[in-house]
């Protein structure tokens, strides 16, 4: 069957062609942009995944509100995408931007704390938990640090990841598992240790294979998001969590809980909901309201065991911190968000929403009998191109459809909807309005009776 996803070959070509010239035939003025401006980027864009976006070209961003965006050419885009998470409580929300307003007076950087430093770290220990915080500027370095605390206080070398798993640039969680084997992933620039010494990768929701992993006693800690979000969302199975708990605390590994796509679950991520366990928390992107900032703690217990390792530690640069982590602005936006805007009234709305979409787009599979699932964990919706549940990385890889995705995506915004790159996720923020998501599921509706009428 020479069928992509259930969708003959031809029609997914002619989909992809026509929207493809419908994106750059309607867009003269970010193209003219882009051929006057964009030669001095690496590669034409400031980041360079930016290439990656299905459409020929990047549409170039005019203004964001809510949960819409307006690009260069004036066309209105309901936003689902929400930078990834980063606005996953809408852009620029009013207490973030009046905290921002009001910080902008009164300095931007200075190495020291605020008020509002002790004010949000208050509210961080209400809200996730209590754990003693740092902060850092990305979800990225949070995962590092943490490492870094974990590999300390065990005296071990590697860290435990699952296969498909993402904690953001981490050089040590960039593993796959191969043929039973963790092995650097393909396409890492210059790459040139082996990871392997500091990594080991197993499958998501295979306890057997993480006591297998702990009993050569060289994990320092599993590092692990609660679902993994970042390939095809993968839900962990009935007992997975508390089991993972229990193998960490009888090897003696540091259980991370990485939160920073799944506090789409909940008030308090889906630590709180769930009752998870952590040793340390990290969240980032969206926790103070976009501007760049993440979080992560460790317990009383594990910040004792740190301090006698700190005490006995020779002087000189931990590797752990960034000039312009902890800033004011950075903690206004955090007090803000945490106390105005990550609300249990906010999640309500988002919660209704996304179920209202999940339930849109199941209909509509199921109306074109389309071998495709749909996956929501809070806020946080996606369709799967491939039947499902899916259970671990492998499987996830292996429903991927990127030829699908790219056409989809690119035919969605043309019809005002934008969703995240390189997989089919889609946020919804206590702005999103109803009409918003009906607008979604009609596309959605519309291109696949085209694909598969
Ligand atoms: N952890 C998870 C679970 C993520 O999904 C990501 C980013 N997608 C990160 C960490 C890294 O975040 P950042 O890019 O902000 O460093």
């Amino acid at each position: 069957d020479p069928r992509i996803a259930g969708i003959r070959p031809e029609r997914l070509t002619a989909l992809a062609t026509r929207e493809a010239k419908r994106f750059a035939a309607s867009r003269p003025k970010t193209r003219a942009a882009l051929a006057a401006g964009s030669q001095h980027f690496l590669d034409g864009v400031p980041m360079h995944w930016m290439k990656d976006w299905p459409m020929p070209f990047p549409m170039l961003v005019a203004e964001a509100k809510g949960a819409a965006l307006t690009d260069l050419d004036g066309y209105g885009i309901d936003d689902f995408c929400l930078g990834d998470t980063g606005s996953m409580f809408g852009h620029s929300p009013a207490p973030v931007a009046k905290a921002i307003r009001k910080q902008a007076r009164h300095g931007l950087t200075y190495m020291l704390p605020t008020e509002a430093a002790l004010a949000a770290a208050d509210l961080l220990t209400q809200r996730f938990g209590a754990f003693q915080w740092q902060i850092a500027t990305t979800a990225t370095d949070a995962n590092r640090f943490a490492l870094r605390v974990a590999r300390a206080v065990t005296g071990r070398p590697k860290v435990l990841v699952f296969n498909g798993c993402y904690h953001g640039t981490v050089d040590d969680t960039m593993v796959a598992l191969h043929d039973g084997q963790t092995v650097a992933r393909p396409g890492l620039v210059g790459q040139i240790s082996d990871l392997s010494q500091t990594a080991t990768c197993v499958e998501f929701n295979d306890l057997t294979a993480v006591e297998a992993a702990l009993a050569s006693g060289e994990i320092a800690a599993i590092l692990t998001e609660p679902v993994m979000t970042n390939s095809c969302m993968v839900l962990p199975d009935p007992g997975f969590h508390a089991g993972l708990r229990d193998l960490a605390t009888r090897n003696g590994a540091v259980l991370i809980i990485d939160e920073t796509h799944t506090i789409s679950s909940g008030l308090g991520g889906y630590t709180a909901v769930h009752g998870l366990v952590p040793d340390m928390f990290v969240v980032g992107k969206c926790v103070a309201g976009g501007m760049p900032t993440a979080v992560w703690g460790m317990t009383a217990d594990l910040a004792r065991r740190f301090a006698a390792y700190d005490a006995q530690r020779p002087a000189g640069h931990s590797g752990m911190g960034t000039t312009l982590s902890a800033n004011p602005m950075q903690f206004a936006c955090l007090r803000a968000t945490l106390a105005e805007v990550m609300t249990a009234k906010a999640y309500a709305r988002m919660e209704k929403g996304a179920a209202r979409l999940a339930k849109g787009l199941s209909r509509v599979i199921a109306a074109h009998q389309a071998p495709w699932h749909v996956v929501r964990v809070g806020a946080r919706v996606e369709f799967i191109c491939a039947p499902g549940p899916l259970r671990n990385g492998a499987e996830a890889a292996a429903a991927h459809q990127p030829q699908v995705e790219a056409a989809l995506h690119t035919a969605l915004l043309n019809r005002g909807c934008l969703i995240a790159p390189f997989h089919n996720m889609m946020l919804i923020s206590p702005a999103t309005r109803t009409r918003q998501i009906d607008r979604l599921i009609a596309a959605f509706d519309e291109i696949l009776t085209e694909l598969f009428a």
